[in-house]
């Protein structure tokens, strides 16, 4: 035991007030002699004696005195800053050596020929596990942040000192001044811990999550990491088990054409899972013998059922956490006869657009004028949603849909709401009826009969995480609805890489050309205004891109003036973006006034973009617009193009020479249109791809233009929340990457990851 460590193998479940909850029972685990891969704690009183020893606390203090946490705002300004004085402080020399020797020590078990040791540096991950002083038990279990992939000493305490900080979240302080929680006596103990490098993983559950039944065991199991089965990419094969007599009930295999896997950089990767092995039962009779027998010993030793996070490296188990099943309630056999079991009768199958789980009552909407019947709690079913329908879906429980890809309304709106949607199911509107109890299990695309009791595993990130470091590519997030924008501020994103206005647009009820036939522009710049400072100011002192309206003639006819949009053969490629606003140009100056306004009124960090693009005149025009507003495009204001059709890429250097602030990728558009493929179309979803080389190459090319005429680039379409896209953009020198808030932190680390591989790469080079 050191003076600012302790190793798992000292610690137990009674060590809160040293290793925090999670490391106290990973110390219980190893005392156990259960398979834990090995770790130790940074104890929470080094974090205390850090932040004495340093002045932060004082500081800290003085941040924190007289806050009221319902000024999001403030909160968020003073999350910021305290984070970021703690980032920027240095660990105490000594401090930081133990810490380093200890980290050198988990990599000191291979000894060559010579027997002498040999130190290697091992893949670790750092968690928080904060604990307080007068109260030992308190969880705040997920508040704070995890580093997994960290290798090498120079970054093995940059990672502790990141979590420490990460006490200090908004959300976190939110919760401890909610709960009247003294901050100076919560503290924050780092767990460093081996990373598995698992080629299988999953959860067990010591009863059945589904039914609440004692008597079973339920293991769910995947290739690769775990983290596919909490995102809910991947449908785990599941094995049941009877524990009195051992035997296997049930085995349900799901197919899995790939995983995640960590390769030799720590990069987790997505690979291909062998054909033969694709439909194939991934755990041998051994292996579920043996996570069976942990499971029993965990539950015996603990004595209430446990949730277990596991992993198999080279063939063999390891536990990477156990904590108690939270809703556990033994059933009666006559209670457990009323909950279907999870593997219950499905009736609808489509694509996860927006994961979680939700149960309720059934309404189906053929109409707009249907969508009051929809009340607060409800599953709101119809063909596609449209923008006018964002108050019902903000009313509802979860949301199916007959037609949609992952890119369709349905399914941006529902992910920034956090509502569990499901889209693509063809039929949901003929199958199922009003007042049909049902459970959207979205994470997995399944409708199933009935209410069914899903036990979610824990998101192995926590949603507010941040990763404080900074990259040179900055990552932004995409917004459209106000009223969640302190919540995607929260995620720490360097601003906000595009605003839809429809959405704005539809919350109050009228069509803009409607606006503009009653005279009533006014009412239109005040409505845009009032949205767009809600954002602006969630997202203070960072840009904030607002794309000018861009509204379908079929997808508005719900709202005032709706009726009188044209019909036309195919709206997505018709009378909408910048060819419309130009043919209705009121329309196009008051969106440009709103901006304009709020410029006067103090948020100059609010940016314009134009939608649809594909000739320099309408950029001309566009301007011409702006100007009569009194706003000089580029220099008052940042003025930006989407550059979404194949067109705008072929002209892109006439663009750049006719002169913009910057271009945003909208890939939902160019992907469609390059392809040829309608990415509303659920047939063709598993065909919509924004890694086509096609589409790469045209923004390959673009990018390079841009560079030579040194204007900005950008990414807003849904593929930017793709980690395999960020990594490719920033290849390609992009300037930014937007991505949904949900997927913020996780873009963060792609980018962090492939500037650091180019920054290397380009040092060997030199
Ligand atoms: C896009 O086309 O990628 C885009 C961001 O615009 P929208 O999804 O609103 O068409
Ligand atoms: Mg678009």
């Amino acid at each position: 035991m050191g003076k600012y460590v302790v190793w798992f193998k000292d610690l137990k479940k009674d060590s809160i007030a040293i290793a925090g909850g999670k490391g106290s029972n990973l110390g219980e685990m190893t005392q156990l002699s259960l398979p834990v891969p090995n770790g130790f704690a940074v104890t929470a009183s080094t974090y205390k004696e850090f932040i004495e020893q340093t002045g932060l606390k004082n500081q800290i203090e003085q941040f924190l005195s007289g806050l009221d946490e319902e000024d999001t705002d403030k909160l968020q300004k003073i999350s910021d800053q305290i984070q970021q004085l703690i980032i920027g402080t240095p660990v105490p020399e000594d401090m930081a050596e133990e810490i380093v020797n200890n980290y050198e020590l988990l990599g000191m078990k291979k000894r060559d020929a010579s027997n002498l040791v040999q130190p290697e540096e091992v893949f670790v991950a750092v968690r928080s596990s904060a604990t307080a002083e007068d109260l030992p038990s308190a969880s705040f279990a997920g508040q704070q942040a995890t580093f997994l992939n960290i290798k090498g000493k120079e970054h093995i305490v940059d990672a502790v000192r990141a979590c420490w900080a990460s006490l200090f979240t908004a959300r976190a302080i939110y919760y401890r001044q909610k709960n009247k929680f003294d901050h100076s006596k919560v503290y924050l103990s780092a767990i460093v811990q081996r990373m598995v490098n698992s080629e299988k993983s999953g959860i067990m559950f010591t009863i059945n999550p589904a039914t609440n039944n004692a008597d079973e065991l339920v293991i769910e199991a995947i290739f690769g990491l775990g983290e596919m089965i909490v995102g809910g990419e991947v449908n785990p094969n599941t094995y049941l088990i009877d524990k009195k007599t051992k035997q296997v009930k049930k085995i349900e295999v799901k197919k899995q054409d790939y995983g995640l896997f960590r390769n030799e950089k720590g990069e987790n990767v997505k690979r291909d899972i062998a054909k033969s092995d694709q439909e194939k039962q991934n755990l041998n009779d051994k292996q579920i013998q043996e996570l069976f027998r942990l499971g029993k010993r965990l539950e015996e030793h603990y004595g209430r059922p446990q949730d277990i996070e596991w992993a198999i490296e080279n063939g063999e188990v390891f536990l990477v956490q156990t904590r108690p099943v939270t809703t556990f309630k033994s059933k009666t056999a006559e209670e457990r006869a009323k909950v279907t079991t999870e593997i219950g009768k499905i009736i609808l199958k489509g694509d996860t657009a927006s994961a979680g789980v939700y149960s309720g009552p059934v309404k189906v909407v053929n109409a707009i004028s249907e969508l009051n019947k929809v009340l607060k709690g409800d599953i709101l079913v119809t063909v596609m949603t449209t923008p006018d329908m964002v108050p019902a879906m903000e009313r509802a429980g979860a949301i199916v849909t007959n037609e949609g890809g992952l890119t369709c309304h349905a399914a941006i709106v529902a992910r920034e709401m956090g509502t569990p949607c499901i889209v693509g199911t063809e039929h949901a509107t003929q199958v199922l009826k009003d007042g049909q109890i049902i459970t959207v299990h979205a994470s997995k695309g399944i409708v199933y009969e009935g209410k069914i009791e899903i036990k979610m595993p824990m998101k192995a990130v926590p949603a507010d995480a941040k990763i404080n470091i900074i990259t040179a590519t900055k990552v932004k997030v995409i917004m459209d609805i106000p009223e969640m924008a302190a919540k995607a501020a929260e995620t720490g994103a360097d601003g906000v890489g595009l605003v839809r206005l429809e959405i704005m647009i539809a919350a109050g009820g009228i069509h803009p050309a409607e606006y503009i036939r009653k005279g009533k522009e006014r009412d239109y710049i005040n409505l845009l205004k009032e949205g767009i400072k809600k954002i602006a100011t969630a997202f203070a002192h960072k840009p904030v891109w607002v794309r000018c309206s861009d509204m379908r003639t079929d997808e508005y006819r719900g709202l005032q003036g709706g009726n009188m949009e044209p019909k036309e053969t195919d709206p997505m490629i018709g009378w909408h973006g910048i060819r419309r606003l130009l043919d209705e140009p009121k329309i196009l100056k008051a969106e440009f006034q709103a901006v304009k306004e709020l410029h006067d009124e103090g948020w100059k960090n609010v940016g314009i973009m134009i939608p649809f693009v594909i000739r320099t005149e309408e950029v001309q025009k566009a301007k011409d617009i702006m100007r009569e507003v009194g706003l000089e495009p580029c220099k008052q204001v940042d003025f930006g193009i989407m550059v979404e059709t194949p067109a705008a890429c072929w002209i892109i250097e006439e663009l750049c020479k006719e002169g913009i602030s910057f271009v945003s990728f909208g890939t939902n558009d160019l992907t469609q249109m390059t392809l040829g493929i309608d990415r509303n179309n659920q047939k063709l979803n598993n065909r919509f791809d924004e890694m086509h080389p096609a589409v790469l190459g045209e923004l390959a090319k673009v990018i390079k233009m841009c560079q030579k005429y040194k204007v900005t680039t950008s990414i807003c379409g849904q593929a930017g929340s793709r980690p395999e896209m960020a990594d490719f953009l920033v290849h390609q020198g992009i300037d930014s990457i937007s991505a949904n808030a949900d997927a913020v932190y996780e873009i963060r680390k792609v980018v962090a990851q492939t500037e650091k591989k180019l920054f290397k790469d380009g040092e060997k080079k030199k």
